[in-house]
C-alpha cells in the first residue's frame, strides 16, 4: 500500500543533534559547524533540552543525530531519559561505527529504531561517498544489531554517485534483514556539498524513472520503504511542514530550526537560552513559511532554483514539495 504521510500538529518530532563530531568525512554531510556548533551537549543539558519537548502533543519522537550520536559516551543514559519521559519513539541515527560499546549499553525495549546510513550495494560506491572501510563496519553493525533482537533501518541518500546502485539495493536490503528503508534526496546542505552539490543531484527525470518502482520493489519482499516526494503536479495541495506540522531541528550551539532547508542560514526561530526555548527576533524561516508562491517550497526557490523550470509563458512546469514530505509503501 503507498501513501503520502501526511503532516500533523499532533505529533511532535525532535531531530536531536547532540554533537557535530564525527568520524566520518561524507562528501554530501550536511553538518556546519559555522551554523550548528562544534559542542558535545553535556548530559544535564540534553536531558534538560528533551525535558522542553516531552508531552507537547500527544505523541513525542525523538531522534538522536550527530556528527555521529554514538561518539557521545552518554548516548545511552539519554535514550533512557527520553523513554522516562515519555517519548513515544525514540530512534538513533548512526553511521554504523557504534562506538563507546553503545549497542551493549542499551536494550531492544530501550529503543525504536537504529537507523544506518549506507549510500551504495557496493563497498567501491559506499566508500567513495563515505569514506574507506566505513561499508564494511556499517554492514556489520547493522548485522550485530539485529543479532541482538533491535528494530533497524537504513537510509540510502541518493545522488548522481549512487543512483545506479539503488536496484540492487532491493536483494541486499532483503539479505541484510532491515525492518525500513529510508530513501532521502540529496539536498543542498553543509559545508562539504558546497563546491560538488550541481554534480551530485540527480535529475526529476532520473529520480522518477528510479526511485518510485526500486521502492516498489523493496517493499514487496516486506521492508516498509519511505521516499521524499519531492515534485507534486501543478494542481497538488502544496503544504510547508513549517506551518502545518510540529518539527524540531535542534543544534549543539542552541538553535533551533523548523526546516532542514533553513539549517545553513542563521534564520533559526528558535534558540535555547539556559535551558528554555525562546523565540528568536524577526525575520527568521517563519516569515518565509508564510509566503505562498506557485513553486511550492519557498526555500526551495531561494536556494536550489535550478530544480525549477517554466513554461513560454513564465508559469512553473511543477511545484517543489516540503522536502519533508514521504511516500510510503508497505506491501
Ligand atoms: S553524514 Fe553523518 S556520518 Fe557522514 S560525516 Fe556527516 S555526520 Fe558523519
Ligand atoms: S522545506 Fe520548504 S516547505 Fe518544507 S518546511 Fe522548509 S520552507 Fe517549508
Amino acid at each position: 500500500m503507498k501513501k503520502t504521510v501526511s503532516f500533523s500538529k499532533n505529533s511532535t518530532n525532535v531531530f536531536f543533534h547532540i554533537l557535530t563530531k564525527c568520524n566520518l568525512k561524507c562528501r554530501h554531510c550536511y553538518i556546519n559547524p559555522e551554523h550548528h556548533g562544534k559542542e558535545t551537549l553535556s548530559i544535564s543539558v540534553i536531558d534538560a533540552w528533551l525535558k522542553e519537548f516531552a508531552g507537547k502533543s500527544s505523541e513525542s519522537n525523538v531522534i538522536f543525530l550527530g556528527g555521529e550520536p554514538t561518539l557521545h559516551p552518554d548516548l545511552p543514559l539519554a535514550v533512557k531519559k527520553a523513554r522516562k519521559m515519555g517519548y513515544n519513539s525514540i530512534t538513533i541515527d548512526t553511521n554504523g561505527y557504534l562506538f563507546h560499546d553503545f549497542i551493549e549499553k542499551v536494550l531492544p525495549e530501550d529503543l525504536d529504531y537504529i537507523s544506518f546510513s549506507l549510500d551504495g550495494a557496493t563497498k567501491e560506491t559506499n566508500d567513495m561517498i563515505r569514506g574507506s572501510g566505513s561499508f564494511d563496519i556499517c554492514t556489520s553493525g547493522i548485522r550485530k544489531a539485529i543479532s541482538k533482537g533491535f528494530n533497524t533501518s537504513l537510509i540510502y541518500t541518493v545522488s548522481s554517485l549512487n543512483i545506479h546502485e539503488l536496484e540492487m539495493m532491493v536483494p541486499f536490503v532483503k539479505k541484510l534483514g532491515i525492518n525500513r528503508l529510508f530513501i532521502q534526496v540529496l539536498g543542498i546542505r553543509g559545508k562539504s556539498v558546497e563546491s560538488q552539490n550541481d554534480m551530485m543531484q540527480v535529475s526529476r527525470e532520473r529520480w522518477a524513472s528510479v526511485v518510485p518502482s526500486v521502492a516498489e520493489k523493496i517493499a514487496d519482499s516486506g521492508i516498509i520503504v519511505s521516499y521524499p516526494k519531492v515534485f507534486l503536479d501543478i494542481d497538488e495541495q502544496f503544504e510547508c511542514a513549517g506551518v502545518v506540522a510540529d518539527n524540531y531541528f535542534i543544534f549543539p550551539n542552541g538553535r533551533v530550526y523548523r526546516c532542514p532547508l533553513c539549517e545553513d542560514f542563521s534564520i533559526h526561530s528558535m534558540a535555547f537560552e539556559n535551558n528554555k526555548i525562546v523565540l528568536t527576533e524577526k525575520i527568521n524561516e517563519n516569515d518565509f513559511f508564510q509566503l505562498q508562491i506557485p513553486e511550492g517550497c519557498v526555500m526551495n526557490k531561494i536556494i536550489q532554483p535550478d530544480n525549477l523550470t517554466y513554461t513560454s509563458n513564465g508559469s512553473p512546469e511543477y511545484k517543489i514539495a516540503c522536502c519533508l514530505l514521504k511516500e510510503e509503501i508497505s506491501n
